[in-house]
């Protein structure tokens, strides 16, 4: 007992250096392994809320509450195709001027990127591609516009994204409106960013039809990044809603 003791008292002297010396720079998480979406919480104090949040994302698609959500009025223009590799993503910036009003807000254009497999789960099922368009709203607030992809014929505007990775010049106009469903049902939920640090700042939209890709799109994005995809977080008290047909 006393050993114990001893020996406890003197792993707690040398721990806090040991773990300074070993801790991983917080850029350095990853989608699995030891600096994984489980320890994300502790490479750096600022991603906390990957562990403790309450309000975590994604989330399973299930059990939504129907509800007036007023119309989703997408407003995107063509954009010169230029995608790069984030190192967590492919990611294509996209220049002001392209805009997502939902719920009496409007947010800007940030960004799309592509996850490979889906995050969200839509009740359940898990499609193979999400690719979200990060706008910026007001007040520090992100709107995430995500939308699903299933296999079958393939997508223009990801051929786009593919072909203009590690080119040297822009390509041709890529139409991210190709990336849009007919269908514009939508689920809202207020949730996280998806990567550290997990912050609780995004009006999530999903639209619940797919588009379609082809195989070969998902393999490419299966050899680039595979599985960059956060595990399902619970949804806690949070409520989730469905646009009315
Ligand atoms: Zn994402």
């Amino acid at each position: 007992m006393r050993f114990h003791i001893i020996l406890t008292a003197a792993l707690a002297l040398v721990g806090p250096a040991a773990a300074q010396e070993h801790a991983p720079h917080a850029g350095t998480w990853t989608y699995g392994g030891a600096t994984g979406p489980e320890r994300w919480s502790e490479l750096d104090p600022a991603n906390a809320a990957c562990a403790v949040g309450q309000q975590e994302s994604p989330v399973d698609l299930k059990g939504a509450i129907t509800a007036d959500l007023g119309a989703l009025d997408i407003d995107w223009s063509p954009l010169p195709a230029a995608a790069r590799d984030t190192g967590h993503a492919i990611q294509q910036d996209a220049p002001p001027g392209s805009t997502m009003a939902v719920g009496g807000q409007t947010y800007r254009l940030l960004q799309f990127h592509i996850h490979q497999p889906a995050e969200h789960l839509l009740d359940g099922r898990r499609f193979p591609l999400e690719i979200h368009f990060v706008h910026a709203g007001p007040d520090g607030v992100l709107g995430v516009l995500g939308v699903f992809a299933e296999v079958g014929a393939a997508s223009a505007p990801l051929e786009a994204v593919i072909d203009s990775l590690g080119a040297t010049a822009a390509g041709p106009a890529l139409d991210p409106n190709g990336f849009l469903p007919t269908g514009r049902d939508f689920f809202r939920y207020e949730g996280s960013l998806t990567t550290p640090p997990c912050s609780e700042t995004v009006d999530w939209v999903l639209l619940s039809d797919p588009i379609t890709v082809s195989q070969a799109q998902v393999d490419t994005f299966e050899r680039l990044h595979p599985g960059n995809t956060r595990p399902v977080q619970p949804l806690h008290r949070r409520f989730l809603l469905r646009s009315q047909h």
